[in-house]
């Protein structure tokens, strides 16, 4: 046992969706190194609501090892969700939430806890020195949210990741948010503290692919960008103060040439206006639109998910 552990209780926080075939050998594996390792930690799964034997796996585990936990959702809510349901359904000192594909190898856990050692550390934010295999959409894509992210919130976490040790000051920070849509990632990095980040290569996953699709991780990165800001709203108005510009010049530009005998004949500067304005409007109804349905979706205070069983 290594002595920063030493009357810790330490929480795997690690959330799966269809892995059956690879969870036996994955769980293994980290235990495997933790073992090596000397760390003794608790394995807590969140069956995000597998439609395969994801919860046989997680039940036999359980039977066989006593420091493995699981709950299982009744439908599948999402990664973000199950992070949140792991570190409210355990108790522990210091938590650690992870993937279960070895994507996050555990070969860093050690490193991490002598971080958090030696730094004083509240949170070691691990972030992907290597992207691993993605494609270049993917990439570009990634590069791209966090930029964008970063102008509008300000919040820095270019290649960041769920890879994530935190004590359990944070953890019961993170429980006092209530909001439904949240970023996992981020709500880490917006309650502050020490945090102390380590650079770590991704692993190739072995078995199966990745869950999210291209339009998923789109989805996720707006939805990132709206929980943390109202900006667009405000980008918005601003879009709307200058077309109100452009407008009066050209208000003033069309009556000068009424009365000083010009007629008009600039038809298609007509349509361009038009159709500038109208998607000017789309987008800021757009924009205000998914606000207010996020409003009504948190106003229905419905549970942010349901558990079906408990090991
Ligand atoms: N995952 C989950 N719910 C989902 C999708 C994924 O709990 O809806 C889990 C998945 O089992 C894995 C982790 O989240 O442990 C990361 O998922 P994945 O490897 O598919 O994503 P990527 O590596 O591309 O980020
Ligand atoms: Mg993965």
């Amino acid at each position: 046992m290594i002595p920063f552990l030493e009357n810790k209780q330490l929480a795997l926080i690690i959330p799966v969706y269809n892995e059956g075939k690879a969870l036996v050998a994955n769980f293994t594996e980290i235990k495997k190194i933790l073992d090596e390792d000397h760390i003794k930690c608790q394995f807590h799964f969140i069956d995000d609501g597998s439609k395969d034997n994801t919860w046989e796996v997680i039940e036999s585990l359980s039977n066989k090892h006593s420091n493995v936990s699981g709950i299982k959702f009744a439908r599948n809510f999402g990664k973000e969700i199950a992070l949140r349901a792991g570190i409210e359904s355990i108790d522990a000192d210091l938590y650690l939430t992870m993937d279960s594909d070895l994507q996050h190898p555990p070969r860093y856990i050690k490193t991490m806890l002598e971080l958090m050692e030696t730094q004083q550390a509240d949170i070691i934010d691990g972030v992907k020195a290597t992207r691993g295999k993605e494609s270049f959409k993917h990439r570009f894509f990634a590069k791209s949210f966090y930029k964008i992210l970063k102008s509008v919130t300000g919040l820095e976490m270019d290649n960041s990741s769920d890879f994530k040790l935190m004590n359990r000051q944070v953890i019961d920070n993170l429980r006092e948010f209530h909001e439904r849509n949240l970023f996992f990632r981020g709500i880490v990095s917006w309650v502050g503290f020490n945090v102390v980040t380590f650079e770590f290569d991704v692993d190739e996953r072995k078995e199966g692919a990745s869950h999210f699709s291209f339009g998923k991780l789109v989805f996720l990165a707006m939805s990132a960008i709206l929980s943390y800001t109202s900006k667009p709203l405000y980008l918005t108005i601003f879009s709307g103060i200058l077309f109100l510009i452009f407008a009066l010049i050209m208000g003033v530009q069309t009556l000068f040439n009424f009365f000083f005998g010009h007629a008009i004949s600039g038809f298609s500067t007509v349509i361009l206006l038009i159709l500038i304005t109208g998607s000017m409007i789309m987008l800021s109804l757009g924009i205000i639109g998914v606000y207010i349905s996020r409003i009504y979706e948190e106003i229905k205070r419905r549970p942010r998910y349901v558990i079906e069983k408990k090991l």
